[in-house]
């Protein structure tokens, strides 16, 4: 359970002073629905308002915080006309603007005669002073108030600036104090701040060097997160490897009949991840790797020879992709070459219904399907294995945790396989997998050719058109991917629908289309016909992006390139090439591009190598915002942000090892503390792993 300490901080943002069921959506959209996400919205940068001249002396451009009595209002009179207030202090006069101003509320907080304090950018107009739209006025009593450094924030329509600093105030004093759960060597060597003292500086901060990211208070946020990040994944594996798993012996009889039907020999890369999966695999352990492999890169072969070991133990293996169109794919490539071995393979999917489903699933629990390639299909409720020992998931970023663990639950201590053709930065890998065994297909099969990429501005269609033209005639089969299904009308983006109607009409008959919002038969309907050559152009919506295999097709056109991000277009253009034949990639643009969007199609033009791209593709996006994390799945970080932080997050990782290899279960003092840390950052599950959890 939550330690009641925190309470208070995981309490709705409606417990605190002035956020009633109005604001609280507002607030929620900035920053999330309780306290703690508003201690975690940041400022982003200060405002000195203890600047304080006499009207006389207040500089152009500067914000100042001046004491001035008013003397008269002169309303506009027109809407075009801002509403003024004059004012004065003994060494001049200056003037307050305000563009559509309520009489009534201006009267009110300027009241003619009275003194009041103002502070806001002071602007020289026409020989005079003038400040628009003040950012504060409040009475003489409350001068000591304004006269501040003054945080600000990122902020959301419906929410003014001092209403989000008031109450983010509210909700660190709201906030408990802590007990220190970083080391005491590593904090004294830092000189950081407690975690209450950190949360102060940056939301009261005393200088803009206080909220800067690599300010002291900022790095030990950061590291506090990085380090229950570092420490939950290593309990959560530490876990993993407790549990019992089944040895599981290297194939020696069916593995080199399949080895033998293969068309090919296996590269190094794959002969090397092979045999790390075969040692994890004959632990009496439960094994969970990752096999990381650029499209292309031949995982899928890889997988096929690792749950041969579990057919000839006797057992069952299971294959789950996030598609029908992939899974049909698999079963396509699998099942010739397993069936001379004498195997039987079956393909289970959603749209496997009545009597056929039934078979299969009676099949399977009957033990006579020893392998069972499919969709989320395989771990619904009514699907019964004889013996699962091995699964294998592909592209399991589009699988949430626990549906990897429905799949396993179908089985007795089943070894796990997830595959991913995202190639992930190394730094990321230890953020979202810590640890996790992994690896790598680093060498593509040999015979590929290098796919020639090119960026052509979206002006330059016409010559894109005739060039795709004289390709097709002489038999080459293309990609042509665009950003959406359907045009809206506020949108420009190329639909796939009009440029299929478009290439139809240039082109005639041959032109497919696949899009997400298809039907599965339908869509594997198309791609069928694509595959055996029926259709020579195959538009598409990114629904192409996973898996898909057509070694045939050697051109690939991205329209609007310019709004994928770099894993995206590398996912798609790892479509082609794939073959022996020489391919190439267009990537037409929208222009003028963004210095972002032209590095990125720059960095396409430069290498195919995936763990390049991803590499920058981190360093260009920054840590907060790297596309492909959302899509595959990494955690996204709240206070530290991995381009800035990196160095941080070494030393989170040695720290949790050390604290890990000492308290294993988080007994001593500095252990409960830390497991206040990880409520902190809502790692229960890993707290749970613990025996007094
Ligand atoms: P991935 O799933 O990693 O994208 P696949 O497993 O689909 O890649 O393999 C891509 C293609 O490469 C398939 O047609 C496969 O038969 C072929 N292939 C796999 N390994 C080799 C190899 N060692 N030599 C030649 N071709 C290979
Ligand atoms: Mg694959």
């Amino acid at each position: 359970m939550r330690p009641s300490l925190l309470n208070p901080l995981f309490a709705p943002i409606t417990t605190l002073a002035g956020i009633g069921p109005k604001l609280a959506p507002f607030y929620e959209r900035l920053a999330g629905g309780r306290v703690v996400d508003l201690l975690w919205h940041l400022p982003s940068g200060v405002i000195d308002r203890r600047f304080a001249p006499k009207l006389a002396e207040a500089p152009a451009g500067k914000v100042a915080t001046i004491t001035v009595q008013i003397e008269a209002h002169f309303p506009s009179g027109s809407p075009k006309r801002p509403y003024r207030v004059r004012c004065s202090d003994e060494t001049g006069f200056a003037h307050l603007v305000f563009f559509h101003g309520r009489e009534d509320w201006l009267r009110r907080q300027l009241p003619e005669g009275e003194w009041r304090v103002i502070s806001g950018v002071v602007e020289h107009f026409n020989d005079g002073i003038q400040i628009t739209h003040p950012d504060h006025i409040v009475p003489v009593a409350e001068r000591e108030q304004v006269m501040n450094i003054e945080p600000v924030y990122p902020l959301t329509g419906g929410l003014t600036a001092r209403m989000v600093a008031k109450t983010i105030r509210a909700a660190v004093d709201q906030a408990p104090q802590m007990p220190e759960w970083q080391d005491a060597a590593w904090f004294a060597r830092n000189a950081w701040p407690s975690w209450h003292q950190a949360l102060d500086s940056l939301h009261r901060p005393q200088s803009e060097q206080a909220v800067i990211e690599d300010s002291p208070a900022r790095r030990r946020l950061a590291f506090d997160e990085l380090l229950a990040n570092q420490l939950a994944l290593m309990m959560v594996r530490a876990h993993m490897r407790k549990l019992k798993g089944r040895p599981i012996a290297v194939s020696t009889h069916l593995r080199p009949q399949v080895l033998a039907a293969l068309p090919f020999t296996l590269t190094a890369a794959q002969t090397r991840s092979l045999a790390e999966i075969d040692a994890d695999m004959a632990e009496p352990l439960r094994m969970l790797r990752l096999l990381q492999g650029d499209v292309g890169s031949g995982k899928t072969v890889v997988a096929l020879l690792a749950m041969l070991n579990a057919v000839e133990a006797g057992a069952q293996a299971a294959l789950m992709a996030p598609t029908e169109i992939l899974a049909r794919q698999h079963m396509e490539t699998i099942a010739p070459l397993v069936e001379g071995a004498g195997l039987r393979v079956a393909l289970l999917t959603g749209r496997d219904k009545g009597k056929a489903r039934d078979a299969i699933l009676a099949d399977l629990a009957a033990g006579h399907i020893h392998i069972i390639i499919g969709t989320h299909a395989l771990f619904q409720e009514d699907v019964a294995y004889a013996d699962l020992a091995f699964a294998v998931i592909d592209e399991q970023h589009r699988f949430g945790v626990h549906q990897r663990l429905e799949l396993a639950s179908k089985g007795q201590a089943v070894d796990m396989l997830v595959m991913t053709a995202t190639p992930i930065p190394r730094t990321l890998l230890l953020t979202s997998y810590g640890d996790m065994d992994a690896s790598r297909l680093d060498e593509k099969p040999p015979g590929r050719q290098p796919v020639s990429t090119r960026a052509l501005p979206l002006s330059r269609m016409d010559e894109v058109v005739d060039g795709i033209g004289r390709a097709v005639k002489a038999g080459a089969r293309v990609y042509w991917v665009c950003p959406l299904v359907e045009d809206s009308e506020t949108s420009d983006l190329a639909a796939a629908e009009e440029r299929h109607r478009h290439l139809s009409q240039v082109f005639g008959d041959g032109i497919g289309l696949v899009h997400g919002k298809m039907k599965g038969p339908a869509k594997d309907k198309v791609m069928a016909d694509f595959a055996a050559g029926q259709l020579s152009v195959l538009v598409a919506t990114t629904v192409i992006e996973v898996g898909v295999n057509v070694p045939e097709a050697t051109i690939m056109v991205i329209e609007h390139a310019e709004r994928f991000g770099l894993a995206q277009l590398h996912q798609l253009r790892g479509r082609v090439g794939r073959g022996s034949g020489a391919s190439s990639c267009l990537l037409l643009y929208g222009a003028p591009l963004s210095e972002n969007a032209k590095a990125r199609l720059e960095i396409m033009r430069a290498t195919e190598d995936g763990f390049v791209i991803a590499e920058e593709d981190l360093r260009l996006r920054g840590g907060g915002e790297i596309l492909g994390t959302r899509q595959s799945g990494l955690p996204e970080f709240k206070l530290a942000d991995l381009a800035l932080h990196g160095d941080l997050l070494a030393a989170a990782r040695d720290d949790a090892a050390l604290i890990l290899a000492r308290d294993p279960e988080l007994t001593s003092e500095r252990g409960q503390a830390l497991r206040v840390l990880l409520y902190l950052f809502e790692r229960d599950a890993a707290v749970h792993t613990l025996r007094s959890g």
